[in-house]
């Protein structure tokens, strides 16, 4: 399972959402009645094939952000937001479904900082699958709570806290783990596929936060996360790396991350382009494409034609190790070049003086 959500499954985005949306388009079509009118039956029929595409689509896109967050693909998205308003909005978001359960949705902020660093799309959907969880599993006139607080190291802490059903203990050992539900039965009147909880622990996570859990069967839960301010890494330098081999990029995403490098790493040209366009990295790092053993230089060298300033370094990992490779490889437009395998302590050393750190 680990293996096709950290490497097949991103590789298929594009395979699995293009027909779907196709589906999606012409069924919503044939519902505007635009080529003639339908019957009741039809309608109803195209009603529930609508219906389940979109649950599809759902599951494709948690699916997917899930896969991302665990191969370490999604790049940070760190930046100075208002937690307050970021928490309500949340909340306005799930009171409908609160309302059609009966549930009364309550929410407490302490001493909140005005402003607060992190990833606010991971944080919202922190909270947002926290929250619809407690709404889902607590039975009507129950009540769910949002806290949030500041830790006296400038985190947060998030707690939300429900009078629901509760988890046994046996159940709370697996409810983070992908696809889990706790009872078939229950779940499926429920709905859900088993993908929110740990979307909140993997997101917890990359925010090098935790989560925890106290509950009891028939007590209702409490799901704490606790998340540190990311203040430092909105000064770390960016580093972009082309990589399509799923093991260095798990390997890149470990290194660079364990030590203090804001990385994006990308699989293929047009994600690789997109990414230098919006992201501005400060460090290209490419591993060089390479077709029946000849090195394939046309990524880089659409790099330097993308990129007005020659500023950019592009550090050049290559299979090839020829003085004729080599020298090409810097005309093209490499500033510097490794060779593999390489070792990660020399990888690490190029990064930080190819960034003057
Ligand atoms: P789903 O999307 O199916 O809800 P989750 O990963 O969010 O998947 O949750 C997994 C299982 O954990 C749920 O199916 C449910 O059995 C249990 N669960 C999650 N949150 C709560 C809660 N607040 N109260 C009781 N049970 C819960």
């Amino acid at each position: 399972m680990k293996e096709l959500l950290g490497s097949i499954l991103p590789n298929l985005t594009h395979e699995l959402k293009t027909p779907l949306h196709s589906i999606l388009t012409l069924v919503q079509l044939l519902l505007t009645e635009a080529d003639g009118p339908l019957t009741e039956e039809q309608k109803k029929q195209l009603g529930m094939v609508l219906r389940n595409s979109e649950h599809l689509l759902e599951l494709i896109s948690e699916l997917l952000q899930y896969s991302s967050l665990e191969s370490r693909t999604r790049a940070l998205v760190i930046e100075e937001f208002e937690p307050e308003t970021l928490f309500d909005a949340v909340c306005e978001a799930i009171q409908p479904l609160a309302e059609k359960n009966q549930v009364i949705l309550e929410r407490d902020y302490k001493q909140l900082p005005k402003q607060f660093v992190s990833d606010r799309t991971l944080i919202r959907q922190i909270v947002h699958n926290l929250l619809s969880n407690a709404v889902k599993f607590t039975p009507p006139s129950g009540v769910v709570y949002l806290f949030a607080e500041t830790t006296a190291e400038g985190g947060l802490i998030l707690e939300v806290v429900d009078s629901g059903i509760g988890i046994p203990p046996e159940v709370q050992k697996r409810i983070f783990e992908e696809f889990y539900q706790a009872e078939s039965g229950e779940s499926r009147r429920f709905g859900g596929v088993g993908l929110g909880l740990s979307l909140v622990r993997a997101a917890s996570q990359a925010l090098s936060g935790s989560v925890e859990l106290r509950s009891e069967a028939g007590q209702g839960s409490l799901f704490r996360v606790l998340l540190p301010s990311l203040e430092e890494q909105l000064k770390r330098p960016k580093l972009l790396v082309i990589e399509s081999d799923p093991v260095l990029r798990l390997t890149f995403g470990e290194l660079f991350t364990a030590n203090k490098l804001d990385c994006k790493i990308v699989e293929n040209r047009a994600e690789a382009l997109e990414a230098l366009a919006s992201w501005h990295p400060a460090l290209i790092l490419l591993d060089l494409p390479t077709v029946k053993g000849e090195a394939d230089y046309s990524l880089l060298k659409e790099f330097r034609s993308q990129v007005a300033s020659k500023e950019l370094p592009i550090i050049l990992i290559s299979p090839l190790d020829s003085p004729k490779e080599r020298a090409q490889g810097f005309q093209f437009g490499a500033s510097d070049y490794l060779v593999k395998p390489f070792d990660n302590a020399e990888l690490l050393a190029r990064v930080r003086s190819s960034l003057r750190l």
